[in-house]
């Protein structure tokens, strides 16, 4: 049949292709199903185009097609972009102790919604609450999957058809469609705007309260910051007037740390504590910010508040699962000791690293990174800013190391070049996520933990 033995001009049939031994092999490694469909569409392809090709060839692509279907989608990367909470990249790293709390529970039963005192029914939020009042001198706590969902959550509780005022330098987006304003809607409250995007004094507030005011909301501007001519009211003196009125008073957090980052060496960020001291009647926050926990939305304040967002039918919908119940638990506990905090929880520890140790680890690996672009850029050693990420202190910048790379080969190629240098580390077995800025690529070392397997991915014959 074929001019040229072993080389066939048409496909063979995908029946005999699924006898070759190493079809079978295939199959037997990894099911029939998947290596049937790859043999399928390997087949048509090379049908389509003409072009047939040696078995040995056939039943390789075959492989590599079913290998590509059983390939994670949800892979580990290096996040080398200098944003250390960043949330396309999955936000806080967690702590090994969180880890094992995961695993544990995920592998078996646990006594998640279960009494082992009185061998009744309990509740989920049982094993955080207590932690949570303690690091936040909070009278309950609950949490959600969320911060989104705890405001979301809190709003439709205590303010449904009703208004809630907030001051228009508040209405914030956060990255990932968080708006303000759309979730109050969503959440089926009227928003009462006050003020003006730079200023906004007590007596606006003062004069927005009604017969249908049902809270006053502050929410804590996160990514950005309003300079120049402003004035916001200070949380304590909105305390006084929700008190004063009765009102529940109630603070969007957004990142919320448990420790005044300070002792860090990093700007203090706004506390649960501290809103709750200056009158806040509920503090939403997030797990997975500052905290450096799992994803969650944490609810913090008065148990009567508390007690009514429990018993919305909305928080059935946007519970925590058990492994985060179980993450967030084991992190909690590592607040049980400020001392160790920063060696302990990953994120602080990332946030507090000092510029000196970023730039000892950059020397190390340069020559490594360099030797593997093989002239194609030049790698130098680099002073840069790191950023917290997630919305938080948006202006106040970290010092770090990055190595920084120019492709060689002039200006007039140089944009294209560039994205072609993020993409080749992109398409390492283990991406490596960088950032371009001011005609250069750039990888800021302070997320950079693993040093070894940093190392060993520019080792060997791979060249870029
Ligand atoms: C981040 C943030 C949110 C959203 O929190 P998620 O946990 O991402 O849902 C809401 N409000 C503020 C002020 C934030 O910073």
């Amino acid at each position: 049949m074929s001019a040229v033995p072993g080389l066939r001009t048409r496909p063979p049939s995908v029946d005999s292709v699924l006898r070759w031994p190493a079809v079978e092999a295939l199959a037997a490694a990894h099911g029939r199903p998947l290596v049937v469909d790859a043999a399928r569409e390997e087949l048509a392809a090379r049908r389509a185009s003409g072009e047939i090709g040696a078995d040995d060839d056939i039943a390789a692509a075959i492989a590599a097609r079913t290998l590509e279907q059983l390939a994670p989608s949800l892979r580990k990367v290096f996040n080398l972009t200098g944003t250390v909470l960043h949330t396309n990249l999955g936000r806080a790293p967690l702590p090994p102790e969180a880890i094992d709390a995961m695993v544990k529970v995920a592998s078996g039963a646990s006594n998640l919604e279960f009494d082992l005192n009185t061998g009744k029914r309990g509740d989920r939020d049982d094993h955080i609450e207590r932690w949570l009042c303690r690091l936040t001198g909070a009278e309950a706590a609950t949490v959600v999957n969320n911060n989104a969902a705890a405001v979301l959550l809190t709003l439709n509780t205590l303010a449904p058809r009703k208004e809630a005022i907030v001051s228009r330098g508040e209405l914030v987006e956060i990255g990932g469609a968080f708006r303000l304003p759309d979730i109050m809607a969503r959440a089926g409250c009227k928003l009462r705007e006050v003020g003006t995007t730079n200023r906004t004094h007590l007596g606006d507030y003062a004069e927005a309260i009604g017969a249908r005011t049902a809270l006053l909301l502050k929410a804590h501007t996160s990514n950005y910051r309003v300079e120049g001519f402003t004035a916001a009211v200070d949380e304590a003196a909105l305390g006084a007037l929700a008190k004063d009125k009765d009102l529940p008073f109630v603070v969007d957090l957004g990142s919320g740390t448990l420790v005044d980052l300070a002792r860090f060496g990093l700007p203090h960020e706004p506390t649960p504590a501290e809103a709750l001291d200056n009158g806040a009647d509920l503090v939403t926050f997030s797990g997975d910010k500052l905290l450096g926990g799992p994803q969650a939305g944490i609810i913090v304040g008065r148990a009567d508040l508390v007690a009514r967002i429990k018993k919305n039918p909305m928080k059935r919908a946007m519970r925590c699962d058990k492994l985060t119940i179980a993450a967030l638990d084991a992190v909690l506990r590592l607040y049980a000791d400020p001392d160790r905090l920063a060696r302990r929880v990953p994120a602080i520890r990332l946030l507090a690293r000092a510029a000196d140790e970023i730039d000892a680890l950059a020397r190390r690996v340069q020559p490594a990174v360099s030797a593997w672009l093989a002239g194609r850029a030049e790698v130098e050693v680099f002073a840069v800013q790191s950023q917290i990420g997630s919305g938080s202190l948006p202006v106040n910048l970290l010092s770090s190391v990055a190595l920084r790379m120019v492709p060689t080969g002039g200006k007039r190629v140089a944009g294209r070049a560039l994205e072609g240098l993020a993409a080749t580390f992109r398409a390492l077995p283990v991406p490596v996520i960088g950032r371009i800025a001011d005609g250069a690529f750039l990888l800021d070392l302070r997320c950079l933990e693993d040093e070894a397997e940093f190392i060993g991915l520019f080792a060997g014959e791979g060249r870029a």
